[in-house]
């Protein structure tokens, strides 16, 4: 088998990656801010045919939590989401003020209850429970956004749809009125509907969830003034699919606006809530090739990144387009990247259900640098330290220079508490 197979292009040059592959070692998430800026400034800068856009961008932090890049979003303009105790303090670190910042779940830990309960944050409630224990703490705010379970979902995968009565999240449509009532006899003031139907999903089904939000908005008529579309934008993971163009999405959820703001005679702010769309593409994973062996029928290339540091594949049966730096021209043969994980599922090469899927890639030598593309979102953010692994290092690429945004910790530091406990 030889070339001719499309290979995506780095959006770091080779030379820039080879060096910082080396100055900082693998792996090593490289992220470009120029990219991240550029795709904050397309949706912050979207029009409909109306003339209007979004009324604000609010990055779901959760994608890529980094303070470096948290910062760049910060400056580009974008507002920010956040679904932990951690993403709250986050948000501040990175210089927002805490009314900027949505406190998004469908529950409170008690850490972040009492963090609501002394910081003017804004609050998006996914379960009616919240409700009580909110107004019980006494909070400096009684506005509350309430997400709306339409009944349905959609993702790139049945694990990130979020809608439908198979998944956690939202308060289920038939619910809503109740709520809201409920809500009004705690003073509570709903002022948000909000929906999120899924994670890389497609313009049909977002677009679906606006009507939800019309019809819901008969319920909070008195107190409404901001409808939220979510998030869920998806890109382009395979050499052979197209960008999503986000003015279809815009367009429809302006005419909900519009219609919204006909029936309750005001103006109603939108938002959207990206996060895989504003950072998935300006982030690279590197890893060192470290030998490969033969299987059977199958050859495996071995790195020293695994599922520790990128899970999606592991997870979903995610598709990561992955090179090797330097090598795009050379003749491809079918190869299973593997990483050093003690469990067959750490291989980036495979589809949904674990099948094996081996990829034409040109065989790479022990100490080339391998390539995972499109690692931005939902890479760093999800890793875990299983098999005692350490975080790999990450990289933000500013304005022509390299800057570390977070460091490998030692293994000595990684031991040090728990060493204590023995003494
Ligand atoms: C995860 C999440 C998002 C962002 O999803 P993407 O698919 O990364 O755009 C938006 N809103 C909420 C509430 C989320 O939980």
């Amino acid at each position: 088998m030889t070339s001719g197979v499309p290979t995506k292009r780095r959006v770091l040059p080779d030379e820039l990656l080879l060096r910082l592959a080396r100055e900082f070692g693998t792996p090593l998430y490289v992220y470009d801010a120029a990219t991240i800026a550029a795709r904050a400034k397309q949706l912050l800068e979207l029009r409909a045919s109306s003339g209007r856009g979004f009324d604000a961008v609010r990055y779901a932090q959760k994608a890529n939590p980094n303070l470096a890049i948290l910062r760049v979003l910060r400056e580009a303009g974008c507002a920010v989401d956040a679904v932990s105790g951690g993403e709250l303090r986050r948000a501040l670190a990175a210089g927002w003020k805490s009314d900027e910042v949505l406190f998004c779940a469908d529950l409170f830990d008690r850490d972040t209850l009492a963090l609501l309960a002394s910081t003017p944050f804004q609050l998006n409630a996914g379960s009616p429970f919240m409700l009580e224990q909110y107004a019980r703490a006494n909070p400096p705010r009684r506005d509350v956004v309430l997400r709306v379970n339409p009944g349905f979902g959609h993702g790139h995968d049945r694990k990130v749809s979020t809608g439908g009565e198979h998944s956690k999240h939202g308060i289920w449509h038939e619910d809503l009125a109740d709520t809201i009532a409920h809500a009004r006899s705690l003073g509570l003031a709903v002022t948000g509907l909000h929906v999120h139907i899924g994670s890389g999903s497609d313009l049909e089904n977002l677009a679906r969830s606006s009507a939800a939000l019309v019809a819901a908005s008969e319920l909070c008529r008195d107190t409404l003034r901001t409808l939220s579309a979510g998030g869920g934008l998806p890109i382009p993971y395979r050499p052979t699919e197209a960008h999503f163009d986000p003015t279809p999405l815009l367009e429809t959820w302006d005419r909900a606006r519009a219609q919204v703001e006909r029936r309750l005679g005001r103006t109603i702010r939108l938002e959207l809530e990206p996060g895989r769309f504003l950072v998935a593409e300006a982030g690279l994973l590197l890893a060192e090739v470290r030998g490969s062996k033969r299987s059977g029928s199958v050859e495996y290339v071995f790195v020293d990144a695994g599922f520790h540091n990128l899970v999606r594949p592991a997870m979903y049966g995610a598709y990561h387009e992955i090179s090797v730096v330097g090598r795009d021209a050379d003749e491809r043969v079918p190869l299973a990247v593997a990483g050093p994980l003690c469990e067959s599922a750490d291989v980036f090469t495979q589809s949904k259900g674990g099948v094996l899927e081996p990829r034409l890639l040109p065989r790479p030598r022990v100490g080339e640098v391998v390539c995972f593309h499109d690692a931005g979102a939902y890479g760093a953010s999800m890793a875990s330290g299983y098999n005692s692994q350490l975080p790999a290092c990450e990289v933000l690429v500013h304005n022509g220079s390299a800057k570390l945004a977070r460091p490998r910790p030692s293994h000595e530091e990684a031991l040090q508490t728990e060493l204590e406990l023995l003494e």
